[in-house]
């Protein structure tokens, strides 16, 4: 194995709008800790909207490590007993339990109080956290490329919402949505056996959810899509529906597209401060069940992983094309505010 180097580049996040390429030093692996070498990390929408309005939950106080989808070679472990030898290729999650918090002692970890979510994808190396490194850092599967390995992070957030709903296999379901996020959503539905319909805006990622499997799609020039939602389930409503575009209107409308007693995941995050006004009288008189959604814990993960290796979920039209580590502050500045497939960030 090639000796560790004492520098590497780095992407660092200062603030909105301003990513920069720094020559950063190698951190040494303390106990517990390791070093991994970066294979490939991918972009992510949240980093994108990090770039363009600052994201404290994300990135803390800047200057910070940048990029959260990332799998690569460990290269060094910290004193200690070790899960992994140099050589392992491995998927770096993104967050893990602490020592327990009151959260983290009921297995909810996207709710821990000292949460601290683990970032520097776009960089040569990753020093892995003890608590990660311990919890939510994973062997690949044979074969595996690490860009694929890198989706178990968005992945895991979307079977964490299928579980949340508790999806069973010949149930119709709506996703509202057909961004990245929701094509995750259903792909994890599909993967549950789920007959599901999209709603979307777009043509071409209408097109893309149904190459992706969506049994039906039902589009903006479609007419009302409460009412496509609902025809495609024998007219009572979708069993479930996933929000996944954070907006009042569609969280509304996905209210408006379940059945009675069905469950409404609210997938999407809307910005702090946003008042969602709902139909109370459906809500208690027709036993809805409406809960939200955010992030994932150390077993969804490894169960994307799984999905992933065994070519359950693939990544056809998730991620499109790849940049090198020096064209990231680059690519965020020109595509700051287009949707757009992930890419792959090589090192
Ligand atoms: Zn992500
Ligand atoms: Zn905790």
């Amino acid at each position: 194995m090639a000796a560790v180097p004492t520098a590497m580049r780095a992407v660092i996040f200062h603030g909105p709008g301003d990513v920069r390429l720094e020559e950063v030093p190698v951190p040494a692996p303390g106990p517990g800790q390791v070093l991994v070498r970066i294979g490939a990390a991918l972009t992510c929408g949240t980093d994108f909207k990090a770039y363009r309005r600052g994201h404290r939950v994300l990135l803390g106080d800047p200057p910070s490590p940048f990029g959260h989808e990332m799998a690569g070679t460990v290269v060094a472990c910290g004193p200690g007993k070790a899960r992994f030898a140099p050589g392992a290729r491995v998927v770096v999650g993104n967050s893990a339990p602490c020592a327990g918090c009151y959260f983290c002692a009921r297995g909810q970890n996207f709710l821990c109080e000292r949460l601290k979510l683990h970032n520097g994808a776009y960089a040569e190396f990753n020093l892995v956290p003890a608590n990660i490194a311990e919890h939510n850092l994973h062997a690949l599967p044979d074969g595996l490329p690490f860009e694929t390995a890198a989706l178990s992070e968005p992945l895991a957030c979307a079977l964490h919402g299928v579980e949340a709903a508790r999806v069973a296999a010949g149930e119709t379901v709506a996703v509202v949505g057909a961004g990245i996020m929701a094509r995750l959503l259903l792909a994890a539905l599909k993967a549950r056996g789920a007959r599901v319909i999209v709603a979307g805006r777009g043509r071409p990622a209408l097109e893309a959810a149904l190459a992706a499997g969506a049994d039906a799609v039902v589009g903006s020039s479609d007419g009302d899509p409460v009412a496509a939602v609902r025809a495609f389930a024998s007219g009572r409503g979708a069993d479930a529906v996933f929000e996944a575009v954070g907006q009042p209107q569609t969280w509304e409308a996905a209210v408006a597209m379940t059945r009675p007693g069905g469950r409404v995941c609210l997938f999407g995050g809307c910005a702090a401060g946003t008042k969602v006004p709902l139909d109370a009288h459906r809500i208690h008189y027709e036993g809805l069940t409406l809960f939200g959604v955010f992030h994932h814990t150390p077993a969804f993960f490894k169960a994307a992983l799984a999905l992933l290796g065994e070519g359950k979920v693939r990544p056809h039209g998730l991620i499109e094309g790849s940049i090198p580590l020096a064209d990231v502050p680059r690519y965020f500045a020109e595509n700051r505010d287009r949707p757009l497939p992930k890419t792959v960030v090589r090192p």
